[in-house]
């Protein structure tokens, strides 16, 4: 293809991607009603980053990431910028097809298609991406951004968390990846620098706890159309301000459950929402659910709950410890299906069910992501024997399933209203 049409044809690219979010955006802020006046940041902060291409991150080097097991903290102490690259645009989904096999997850081909030579504004001076070898589709990416032109760090991750060789073979990796990340920011990392990044981090993922204690009330104070949108805020948002926002949120919506203000009916069905992750803009499922009625008060998936829930925990300042307390904080908790086995995956969702007092669970699997289409098995028979429905669905970022799955997500979210009222 000569120089001309491939020009045009990627401006068309980024043109579908604005309309794709306006449109998105438009959805979220319109189509319900009443949204708390601290979501207008999010609201704003989107608008301006995907439709205008306007810059969020602060000045620095940015340095995409592929996967929330990735540790922002020691790119931040190097005097980087993380930025993740987990796309949810279908146009670049599109895009991506020239480099990925179709029948790939469109979370994968979308970041490819992303990384393409014209960026959206934003991620215009982006060059260097750590890429973590989790899923064999997210491995093999890897190999294809650097024939991108990106100066792509393969980050090397376990493919088992339980094991003493699995935990030494992973802190091996992030001490590694600290001097790769100093030669990526040309930066250093010292023992002032990775404190203060695990400070800051730590304070933003305090205000998304505060924030996920709220939505276990009843009757629901945020619906999760508006979560998900904050915890995606925090893929590309300046850390500080993004903490600070979601500290306004938390303040207005104490003061609406003061009011006896909420987001739902006291008896909307309320769903645990997991799988695949809900990426900006392609939130057709949660919106779908929410459309229908129910509410989504929790969720467990990696653009959200898995990402910011649990902290570094650090015994002595000193550089050594900090960095394999980071390495620590990446790989124990971490519930993603990538795992040989992975029964952390079913306590926390049979646990997030219970404290969240959950009716019922949506399972979103990207078609071609097998390892979420596995372990669904075993995720339905856990939440069955604990007397859970759950609704399978499996999808991609093309909108020509909304009629089909709106079909099914109603006549769920119906079925859970009748059992509430038949156990009432
Ligand atoms: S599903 Fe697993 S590998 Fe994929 S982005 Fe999420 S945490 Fe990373
Ligand atoms: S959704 Fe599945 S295939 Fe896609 S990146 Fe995550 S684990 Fe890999």
């Amino acid at each position: 293809m000569s120089a001309a049409p491939q020009g045009g044809r990627r401006a068309a690219v980024l043109a579908q991607q604005i309309r794709e979010s306006a449109q998105a955006l438009a959805t979220l802020e319109r189509e319900f009603p009443d949204n708390p006046a601290a979501m207008d940041y999010f609201y704003k902060l989107f608008h301006r980053v995907y439709c205008e291409g306007g810059r969020a991150q602060p000045e620095g080097t940015l340095v995409g990431t592929t996967c929330v097991q990735v540790p922002d903290e020691i790119v931040r102490a190097a005097g980087g910028v993380p930025v993740r690259l987990c796309s949810g645009s279908h146009a670049f989904d599109l895009a991506g097809a020239d480099f990925m096999p179709a029948k790939s997850c469109s979370l994968v081909k979308a970041t490819l298609g992303l990384l393409q030579d014209e960026r959206p504004a934003w991620l215009d001076s982006l060059d260097r991406v750590v890429n973590l070898t989790t899923c064999d589709q997210k491995k093999k990416a890897g190999q294809m951004m650097e024939e991108l032109g990106c100066q792509v760090h393969h980050l090397e991750f376990p493919p088992s968390k339980d094991s003493e060789h699995a935990r030494a073979f992973w802190r091996a990796s992030v001490r590694d990846f600290v001097r790769a990340a100093e030669r990526m920011t040309g930066g250093r990392v010292t023992r002032a620098s990775l404190r203060e990044s695990i400070l800051a981090v730590s304070r933003a993922q305090a205000a998304y706890r505060r924030l996920q204690r709220l939505r276990a009330e009843s009757p629901a104070l945020l619906l999760g159309k508006d979560a998900f949108l904050v915890t995606n805020a925090y893929f590309f948002d300046d850390l500080e301000r993004w903490t600070g926002a979601v500290d306004a949120l938390v303040a207005e919506l104490e003061a609406r459950r003061e009011a006896g203000i909420s987001a739902a009916l006291r008896r909307a069905p309320r769903i645990l929402f997991t799988g695949s992750p809900p990426v900006f803009p392609n939130l057709k499922i949660p919106v779908l659910v929410e459309q229908a009625g129910g509410v989504i008060v929790a969720d467990e998936t990696c653009s959200a709950n898995r990402m910011l829930n649990d902290a570094v925990s650090v015994d002595e300042w000193n550089l050594y410890d900090m960095v394999d307390a980071v390495a620590d904080r990446y790989l124990k908790p971490c519930t993603c299906p990538i795992f040989t086995s992975n029964g952390d995956r079913l306590r926390r969702l049979l646990d997030l069910a219970r404290t969240h007092a959950v009716d019922g669970v949506v399972y979103q699997a990207f078609a071609g992501c097998q390892v979420y289409e596995m372990e669904h098995h075993s995720v339905s028979r856990a939440l069955a024997e604990a007397g859970l429905p759950c609704l399978y669905v499996e999808t991609d970022y093309s909108p020509d399933d909304v009629g089909q799955l709106s079909t099914r997500v109603e006549a769920f979210i119906e079925s859970l209203r009748s059992r509430r009222r038949r156990r009432q």
